[in-house]
């Protein structure tokens, strides 16, 4: 993987559109891992580092929204954007209500996507630098008086967190 490219993991249920999409990112700075389920976007991301998960909402198996729920508890810093077709915009709006960045809808322009993506990247160097902020008050605040072995299983707990 190129470490000055995007980590990308692109999620949709529909082959082609999967190809063509992983395709036009990829020669636009992206690292694209592209998956055609929810089950497969999970694994995906706890084996690899990934900044933005673009998932498709309407997919066999666990759904886009279960997606989202599952990437976003288990990845904090993680930003997903959903991608819906027509008729589901009710429960895309939804998905904005359990974390996702925004909402896109099928076919969007490539342009607008980009544009989206940049903001959305922009957001998950925030989300990391606040939690490192977080963790080093948490740091800071550990007190001296505790016992040597309860200093270091906070730690791991911040370090782990
Ligand atoms: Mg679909």
């Amino acid at each position: 993987m190129d470490k000055n490219k995007i980590n990308l993991l692109l999620v949709d249920d529909e082959e082609e559109f999967l190809k063509s999409m992983s395709t036009r990112l990829e020669v636009r700075d992206f690292n694209v891992i592209a998956v055609n389920r929810g089950e497969a976007a999970l694994e995906a991301a706890r084996n690899n580092p990934v900044d933005i998960a673009l998932v498709d909402l309407k997919m066999p198996g666990i759904d886009g929204e279960e997606t989202l729920k599952a990437l976003k508890k288990e990845h904090e810093w993680m930003e997903v954007v959903i991608l819906t077709g027509h008729g589901s915009v009710d429960s895309a709006v939804e998905c904005t209500k359990s974390g996702a960045y925004l909402y896109l809808q099928k076919p969007c322009e490539l342009e607008q996507l980009l544009d989206v993506l940049k903001d959305a990247y922009k957001k998950r160097i925030m989300n990391r630098k606040n939690i490192e902020e977080k963790k080093m008050n948490e740091l800071l605040k550990i007190s001296q008086s505790s016992s040597p072995r309860d200093i270091l299983r906070r730690l791991k707990e911040i370090d782990n967190g």
